[in-house]
């Protein structure tokens, strides 16, 4: 058996990802493995090929039954035997799945961590040869992650209590050095290939905007970009998203909620109509995400800030599993770093705590208010080597405008903030200074001050985000309070003397330029690939129609980008669509007829040869 074949037959791809050949072939080898790759960096593929080319079974043990599920699902579909052991099985189909166990029809058993050592489970396994053991999300067995189980610490005896110790495989999206040096050891993996394929993920573009009305913003791009393709949208509170929600109904997007607060039960439908593209859009908090892996998910908003660079990165990192490029989108605003503060306060007592805390915080704001390259601010974080400076993918990289010299603007800005005695939150003073006629400033007398009106050509974006630079540089300090103020640090006494000079990208600061370079950050799409779109859109729509048939998600069927594949080069036989990416054997088995007509159809019928 040939690993290059097997790839092709199961899975209907014809090369590796970074690191996967390795590590199957170290699999292969009877060795242990350590994989650390990003989400969508393709960790599955890294147990299940090895486990259809052993000889006895494999036990993954994966933290979430809905995991499991699509996991099962998907490897069916492509002709893979596997099941999965979990709390939701009735007694009869329990029996009748340990009896099939028994009788070697499976290659793959999925199990959650509680289940390895209860009697039921070990008798099962007595009688079976157990080739491997994958670990899927590893850092789960690590007290210092932020998703540590303890029924992780049931493992290490599992393995012990077999007699004949299998291949062991761990991995995790999570690199830090205390977690991956816990893993091997509590796992006990014996000089396991440690394989990092590093955190970039190519495909992703990053974009942080930074506007007054986040709602009008959000709503412009929703109609503007990837029309008819699936969404999440992160919000900071449960508040926060029924009110989106509902903002975006009247707008008439299709969408669902997701939260904590919500019970089980509509989670799961909502989980469901976001997995069968029932709903464009999922607007939640971070309650939703681990155990969804969609990889046709073409965008990830952040309607307010996370809490740091590690959530931030995991959260938008559920874009673009599949390798088609997708969007991330920070929506950066000063209260909702007040509001991060404060959650952080009632949360951690101990200072030096909350002090880290502050400091993973940060670490994001200033990624809020670089001009430097965002995914090289990313990946720094992450202690990742940068080969470019430029990676010309994210929003920062795009915008090659020049830089140039803001310090009479910021001695501007200052000067007001300081006229109006340093009682006022961003808007007020950006109203001053722009001399808004609003009723509210003359009440308190704000259009007296001599610094009113001071800044009438310039955009209120344009002024926010003088102010917000002058925040991120330490000029101005907000201060952590329900209705924020701006106030003045010593350093901006450099500034206000004239010297130190402010630089910043012409295009975010010139009064001008402001409204079309709004338009064009909305507008971004990616690439256009060459396929033709009338037929792609036949082929997903035949695809919805097998997903309603099967009860499957659309993409277990196929992904977009097989869908595109086939719309660009119109494969009419069986050897032709077995080249597209992702077109296996069993699946041709089970709709490739289907694809075919219809692309033979559609060439008769508009004469493409
Ligand atoms: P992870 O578990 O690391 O987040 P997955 O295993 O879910 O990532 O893989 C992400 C996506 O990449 C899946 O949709 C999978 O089908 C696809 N994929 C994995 N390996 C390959 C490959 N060698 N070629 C093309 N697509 C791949
Ligand atoms: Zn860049």
């Amino acid at each position: 058996m040939n690993i290059q074949d097997e790839l092709r037959r199961y899975f209907g791809y014809d090369t590796f990802r970074q690191g996967q050949e390795e590590i199957v072939k170290w699999i292969l080898k009877g060795k242990d493995v350590l994989g650390i790759m990003p989400t969508g960096g393709g960790k599955s593929l890294c147990y299940q090929l090895p486990a259809v080319m052993m000889t006895g079974i494999t036990i993954v043990i994966s933290p979430l039954i809905s995991l499991m599920k699509d996991q099962v699902d998907s490897l069916n579909e492509i002709g893979i035997p596997v099941t999965s052991l979990n709390s939701t099985l009735d007694q009869d189909s329990f029996i009748q799945r340990i009896n099939e166990i028994k009788l070697n029809q499976y290659k793959i058993i999925f199990v959650a961590p509680e289940r390895l050592n209860t009697k039921m489970f070990l008798d099962i396994i007595k009688g079976i040869e157990v080739s491997f053991i994958a670990i899927d999300e590893a850092h789960c067995i690590s007290q210092w992650g932020h998703d540590f189980r303890p029924s992780y610490s049931e493992i290490p005896k599992f393995i012990k209590s077999l007699t004949s110790r299998p291949v062991v495989a761990a991995f995790t999206a999570t690199a830090t050095q205390e977690i991956t040096l816990e893993i091997k050891k509590l796992i006990g993996l014996i000089n396991p290939l440690e394989i990092t394929t590093g955190f970039d993920r190519p495909n992703l573009f990053y974009r942080v905007v930074k506007v007054g009305n986040k709602n009008s913003y959000l709503i412009n791009y929703l109609k503007e970009n990837y029309q008819n393709d699936p969404g999440i949208i992160y919000c900071a509170t449960r508040k926060t998203v029924e009110s989106l929600v509902s903002k975006l109904q009247e707008s008439g997007f299709s969408v669902r909620g997701y939260h904590g607060g919500m019970d089980a039960e509509s989670r799961e439908r909502t989980q469901e109509d976001f997995m069968y593209n029932r709903a464009r859009l999922i607007v939640a908090t971070n309650a939703f995400g681990m155990g969804i892996d969609k990889p046709d998910v073409r965008f990830v908003i952040h309607f307010n800030m996370p809490k740091n660079m590690e959530a931030y990165y995991q959260e938008a990192g559920r874009a673009g599993r599949d390798g088609e490029d997708s969007q991330c989108i920070l929506m950066y605003s000063p209260s909702d770093v007040v509001k991060q503060k404060l959650i952080m306060e009632s949360e951690y007592i101990l200072p030096e705590r909350l002090a880290l805390q502050y400091k993973n915080l940060q670490y994001l704001i200033d990624f809020c208010h670089t001009n430097d390259c965002l995914r090289n601010k990313i990946l720094t974080y992450f202690d990742e080597v940068v080969m470019e400076e430029y990676c010309g993918n994210c929003s920062n990289c795009l915008d090659q405008s020049e830089m140039v010299d803001i310090t009479l603007e910021a001695q501007k800005v200052l000067s007001c903030i300081y006229r109006v005695k340093q009682r006022y939150g961003i808007n007020i003073v950006i109203q001053v200074l722009r001399g808004s006629k609003s009723k509210k400033l003359t009440q308190q007398g704000l259009d007296l001050v001599s610094t009113y009106g001071i800044m009438k050509e310039y955009s209120e974006e344009a002024v926010r985000e003088i102010i917000m630079t002058l925040v991120s540089r330490g000029y101005i300090h907000v201060t952590a309070d329900q209705f924020p103020v701006l106030k003045l640090t010593a350093k901006c006494r450099e500034v206000l003397q004239g010297d130190v000079k402010v630089m910043h990208k012409k295009a975010l600061v010139e009064a001008k330029t402001m409204n079309s370079a709004k338009k064009k950050a909305t507008g971004v799409k990616g690439p256009i690939e060459d396929y033709n779109e009338d037929l792609y859109h036949l082929l997903k729509e035949l695809r919805g129609e097998l997903s309603k048939e099967k009860k499957l998600p659309p993409f277990m069927i196929f992904h977009d980008k097989s869908l595109k594949e086939m719309a660009a080069v119109f494969p009419k036989t069986k050897e032709s669509l077995l080249t597209i990416d992702g077109v296996g054997l069993k699946k041709f088995e089970n709709y490739g007829n289907r694809f075919i007509q219809l692309i033979e159809d559609y060439c008769s019928k508009n004469k493409i040869t």
